[in-house]
């Protein structure tokens, strides 16, 4: 059973289209389960209509045709129901509805299940058989099993589908909405771009080709060239290879003739295909052909055609390096876009990134960010090949990517982007001025540095010090670890840029979805993992060495303050100061004249919450780190699209865990900041400075506009506010509450857009 259900998946997931992809299903799913028939309806929201899209055994006129509305006949009730409905005799069902033009007068017994994603009924599979019978247990499973499995793909297909559906003149087809997570703020409209990797056939986009007979003898160059690779190999191996295996690499060779793998390759060009699109095509083709055989000796011979086909095509890419034209609104589209391929595209030309895979925490997000790009990131199953060349929109704001977006769509979001553009451009003057309410409640704003640049535009905002420099970023794009002299030297740029505001210097926090390459760690649960303080306790020469190199890079400065990541318990706080200590003595001896610098804690673990009074009383600040907090505390992934929702910083208990470290740290004497995302946004900055945060530090592009809400408030509404959020008990109403009242003070300019679209 498994193996029909890897099969029938596999076969589905690599139509080329949604028909195709519910054809095969049908077909597919009734030879299995050796029923009369198999059909699919899908649900089309618009029209709040089940209509039977594929089938095998109902009357072909029927598909297309054949509806119902959503609470009629029983594949009304199944998706109502949202569960599966087993009858032996459907015509007694009092739901029963009988469509004449389905044919299905003779199919007494039916099995209807319905086809859910993300919590949404897609549409319903049916199975159905002319004698009355109850289709038993293990039908019923497999049938909800196939069901589970081929959901993502009907989403998938539903949105990609869209994309190419032939529309009737005058209609428009639906924008195609792609979730992903917001990388970076900010909205843009652009024309999407694929980039990706040399030499990986996957990533090869589909392009019509310019010149029919200049792809055949691009082709043709490239096929010499890997001809001559393949005898070299050939010759190499028969020093240390078997004949058997020798074999293989006259097998290589066969298939580049024209009459076999070659001659399909031309046959695409011929039909319209450049050459390399061509190329993926054929060997897609092929390896699948293989992978879906029983042998496994001949499965595993799709590994060879993939070898081959990777070879020419890293021939056909260095024989035409395309010279790429960018255009004036370039969006970068991308399985995974790392920083050097951002950097290979010169930056005004990018209105734009979204990629189908990576993390907000990735280094080329983190890039983006600090250039004020705005990403997406994570949008699983992006149709990239698709995608390239066509106008796209990217919301930063939701992290999603909008393509065949309609008229009014289009303009709702060159609204937003005129608005953002204007609303920041009127807050340059708050530059110099301080972040204090209209009744004198004055609060500190900083900003998160990790690269150079964000120096400069931390610096254009007036930001008042630096309340989290992540020191993993210059780590992230070294080969190796950094030397201590090599550390100093980029600490130093950052505490004299600064000074004499503190810059508090948060020491590695790698570990979790933050990934050194050259220091790779494997675990099943890495937030739960090897991260932050335990992985540096663990290793202090790597601990050591950072320190020492914070300390000397602030000789004569004097403003460096030590932040300690994913601390857990007290004794991490006592062995962590008591390196510290150490190292200052170093330090010392060598002739580095710098006072021990003050040694601060990030509050990110639920733990560290209930421990906020004994950490206080061990150092001399406290930071809370409300993206880690918000993940523990809801025990939501941070870069799970699929949970993405239920990922909310106004759930009270985050509230109400904030209060706590503010209040114990305050009985202790102690400051506290905040330098999650939170900080950042004016809502919540309000808030956290209504619980008496003192200090808020985030992104530069967030700091003019967080002070912009604090002066346009005063702190008794803002206090007022806070309480009755804090009476609240649902997350998601806090959130719409305190919208409303931003937007009754005034502050509507102000709002983050994600719930404008
Ligand atoms: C946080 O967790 O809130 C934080 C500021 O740290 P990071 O986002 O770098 O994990
Ligand atoms: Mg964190």
């Amino acid at each position: 059973m498994l193996d029909t259900l890897r099969r029938i998946v596999q076969e589905v997931n690599s139509a080329p289209d949604l028909y195709a992809a519910l054809n095969l299903m049908v077909r597919r799913v009734r030879d299995a389960m050796g029923t009369e028939v198999c059909s699919i309806y899908l649900l089309n929201n618009d029209k709040q209509r089940y209509v039977l899209m594929a089938s095998e055994g109902l009357k072909a006129e029927a598909i297309g045709r054949a509806s119902l509305g959503v609470s009629e006949g029983l594949i009304g009730q199944v998706g109502q129901r949202e569960e599966p409905i087993n009858l032996e005799d459907a015509f007694n069902h009092p739901k029963f509805l009988y469509l004449a033009e389905t044919g299905e007068d003779p199919f007494h017994a039916f099995l209807g299940v319905p086809v859910m994603h993300q919590g949404e009924v897609l549409g319903v599979l049916v199975v159905q058989q002319r004698e009355n019978r109850r289709f038993d247990q293990s039908e019923e499973a497999f049938l909800v099993t196939i069901s589970a499995q081929l959901s993502a793909v009907v989403a998938h297909a539903r949105a990609t589908g869209g994309l190419n559906a032939e529309t009737p003149p005058g209609t428009e087809p639906p924008p195609a909405i792609f979730d992903g997570l917001p990388g970076a703020q900010g909205a843009a409209i652009g024309t999407a771009m694929l980039i990706y990797p040399a030499a990986e056939l996957a990533s090869v986009p589909d392009r019509g080709a310019d010149n029919i007979e200049a792809e055949v003898a691009l082709l043709d160059a490239a096929l010499v060239k890997a001809r001559a690779e393949i005898r070299a190999l050939a010759e190499r191996a028969s020093r240390s290879l078997g004949p058997e295996e020798q074999a293989l690499f006259e097998v290589y060779l066969r298939m580049l003739d024209r009459h076999a793998l070659a001659g399909e390759v031309v046959t695409k060009i011929r039909e319209g295909n450049w050459a390399q699109g061509a190329l993926r095509m054929v060997i897609d083709e092929h390896v699948r052909n293989f992978e879906l055989m029983d042998d496994s000796y001949l499965r595993e011979r799709a590994a060879d055609v993939r070898d081959l086909g990777r070879r020419v095509l890293a021939h056909l890419q260095t024989d035409k390096r395309r010279q790429r034209e960018y255009h004036q609104d370039t969006v970068l589209l991308g399985e995974e876009i790392t920083t050097a391929m951002l950097m290979e595209v010169p930056r005004e030309y990018i209105v734009g990134i979204a990629t189908s895979r990576g993390s907000r925490n990735s280094h080329m997000a983190i890039v983006a960010r600090s250039m004020g790009i705005p990403t997406v990131v994570g949008a699983e199953g992006l149709p990239l090949k698709q995608l390239d060349g066509r106008e796209v929109i990217v919301d930063g704001f939701r992290g999603r990517l909008i393509a065949n977006a309609n008229a009014e769509l289009k303009s709702q979001f060159a609204q937003i982007i005129r608005e953002e553009k204007n609303l920041l451009a009127g807050l340059e003057k708050l530059r110099d001025l301080p972040a204090q309410t209209i009744d004198g409640k004055r609060i500190e704003v900083m900003v998160n540095t990790g690269l150079m640049t964000d120096i400069s535009r931390s610096l254009e905002r007036g930001a008042e010090g630096v309340g989290l420099y992540r020191t993993e970023i210059p780590f992230m794009v070294q080969d190796r670890f950094p030397s201590e002299q090599e550390q100093r030297a980029i600490y130093h740029e950052q505490l004299k840029a600064f000074a004499p505001h503190s810059v508090t210097m948060r020491t590695l926090d790698v570990g979790g979805d933050k990934v050194l390459p050259y220091f790779p760690i494997h675990e099943e649960n890495p937030f739960l993992g090897w991260r932050g303080i335990r992985l540096t306790l663990d290793h202090p020469e790597i601990f050591m060495v950072q320190i020492r190199a914070m300390l000397k890079a602030s000789e004569g400065l004097n403003n460096l303050r030590i932040m300690l990541p994913m601390v857990t318990s007290v004794f991490e706080v006592e062995e962590a100061q008591h390196l510290i200590h150490r190292a200052w003595l170093e330090v010392r001896d060598e002739g580095v004249d710098v006072p021990l610098p003050p040694v601060g804690v990030m509050i990110e673990v639920p733990a560290a919450v209930y421990q906020a009074r004994a950490i206080a009383q061990r150092v001399d600040f406290l930071s809370i780190g409300t993206n880690d907090l918000t993940q523990y505390l809801l025990a939501v992934d941070r870069n799970n699209r699929q949970v993405a929702a239920l990922y909310n910083s106004w759930h009270p208990a985050v509230l109400h865990a904030i209060m706590h470290v503010i209040e114990h740290a305050h009985a202790e004497g102690k400051p506290v900041s905040v330098c999650g995302e939170m900080a950042g946004d004016p809502g919540s900055a309000l808030m956290l400075m209504a619980m008496g945060v003192d200090t808020l530090s985030m992104n530069a592009s967030h700091l003019l506009k967080v002070k912009s809400a604090i002066r346009r408030m005063r702190i008794t509404q803002a206090r007022k506010l806070l309480y009755e959020v804090l009476a609240m008990d649902n997350g998601e109403v806090i959130a719409s509450y305190i919208e409303l009242q931003l937007e009754k003070a005034g502050l509507g300019d102000l709002l983050n857009r994600r719930r404008s679209t």
